[in-house]
């Protein structure tokens, strides 16, 4: 998850807050958020157990299998599908329909990364500590917090540990969770959990589109077959023409050249050249756009190459290949699950904002479904790096608000 602009909170109907407060004030709740404060050390344990288990993009078998055997231990309903998804379902009503809560497995680290943790007074460290170690556990510790206190919600529950969030992955595992029966129809509402915090939510869907640009030569010795166009020198003029494209702050529009490879040695014209670019927006028309300025950027380096590398069976080539499209989405300002975060953060006393971001949320949005992304509580940094960190301190509120937020959703029966 990467967060970019904030913008003004919702306001939530007073209905909403006083149902909140009405569930706040419930015996069993207490219950449970007690429960959510006490167990911080055993929290603790879980969060360094499985940041420790490998989860690169498609290879998240192992920490699927901690997650099951955790939501087995709660007596959930536990099923792994056939892209590793893990759901835990607490049903009450074969007819209700189902609230989802979910936090992605992947993490971006290769396979062979060190993935050791270390524990500094409130302070965790390490790869994927945070995004998403914390997600992973806030789901257990609030489905944990649900049974032991007893709370039977009206409406079903399941809690999804998803595949194929992050870079490569591409919402691999939302995608096939929200196009295949059962879970197609049966969710209508998803509570996404997602690295650490408190005080932000995610109700616009952030939406990329990245693509890897190769260009292909006949290639050739430095020297003897000098004159032959090369790769490596189209691909930095595409690139170099690409990186001066003027994009709208608002709706906020990014582009990146993330990698570059190419070549076999010094004294040699390549044969091939690539890249890959991540092209971001809140708009799909501004991306659209953004996607075709590439694309010329690309046939125009392609088109200076002398025209006998160019005619007939042409021995200069591109392609353009897509490696990840993410729709851009937004939750509409009165939808349900938005008033009831709002009333439940009003609450708690927590200020929030909303922002925006690239998250498994991403496909529910843009399904017309109502989905939302928040935190796990405490606070981290370092995504994406070996320096990686989660601080503890007031974890349990963050969980109090999925909690509170998931019941208000659900309702329960008292
Ligand atoms: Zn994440």
């Amino acid at each position: 998850m990467s967060s970019r602009i904030p913008f003004t909170s919702a306001r939530p109907a007073g209905s909403v807050q006083a149902e909140i407060a009405r569930l706040a004030e419930m015996r069993n709740v207490h219950a449970a958020f007690l429960y959510l404060h006490n167990q911080e050390m055993e929290f603790r344990r879980w969060q360094r157990e499985v940041a420790e288990i490998a989860a690169p993009p498609f290879g998240e078998t192992a920490r699927g299998e901690w997650l099951r055997q955790r939501l087995n231990a709660l007596n959930l309903d536990v099923t792994v599908d056939e892209l590793g998804n893990v759901f835990g379902v607490l049903r009450q009503d074969p007819g209700a329909s189902f609230i989802g809560v979910s936090a992605h497995l992947d993490t971006v680290f290769p396979h062979g990364t060190r993935l050791e943790t270390s524990e500094e007074g409130n302070r965790l460290r390490g790869p994927g500590i945070s995004d998403n170690a914390a997600g992973l556990v806030a789901m257990v510790a609030v489905a944990s917090a649900m049974q032991r206190a007893q709370l039977r919600p009206v409406a079903n529950v399941v809690f999804i540990g998803n595949v194929g969030e992050e870079g490569e992955g591409n919402l691999r595992g939302m995608r096939h969770l929200f196009s295949t029966p059962p879970w197609k129809d049966a969710l209508s509402t998803l509570l996404v959990i997602d690295g650490a915090g408190t005080d932000t939510y995610v109700t616009q869907a952030l939406g990329s589109r990245r693509f890897e640009i190769t260009f292909r030569s006949p290639g050739g010795h430095s020297w003897s077959d000098f004159g032959i166009p090369n790769p490596i020198v189209l691909l930095a003029r595409a690139l170099a023409r690409f990186s001066e494209v003027a994009v709208p702050e608002s709706p906020r529009t990014t582009f990146n050249i993330g990698v570059i490879h190419g070549g076999t040695s010094v004294n040699s014209i390549p044969a091939s050249a690539t890249a890959r670019a991540d092209l971001r927006s809140a708009s799909m028309e501004e991306l659209q756009i953004l996607e075709e300025r590439l694309r010329e950027c690309v046939n125009e380096a392609w088109s200076e190459v002398p025209l006998a590398f160019r005619a007939g069976e042409a021995k200069v080539r591109f392609a353009i290949e897509s490696i990840g499209d993410r729709p851009a989405a937004e939750l509409p300002k009165n939808a349900r699950i938005l008033q009831v975060l709002c009333a439940v953060d009003a609450h708690l006393g927590i200020r929030s904002i909303a922002r925006l971001a690239s998250t498994d949320a991403n496909v529910p949005l843009s399904l017309g479904k109502e989905a939302i992304t928040i935190g796990a509580g405490g606070d981290g940094g370092g995504a994406h790096t070996l320096r990686e960190w989660f601080d503890c301190t007031n974890r349990d509120l963050g969980l109090k608000r999925i909690l509170l937020t998931l019941l208000a959703l659900t309702g329960i029966h008292e």
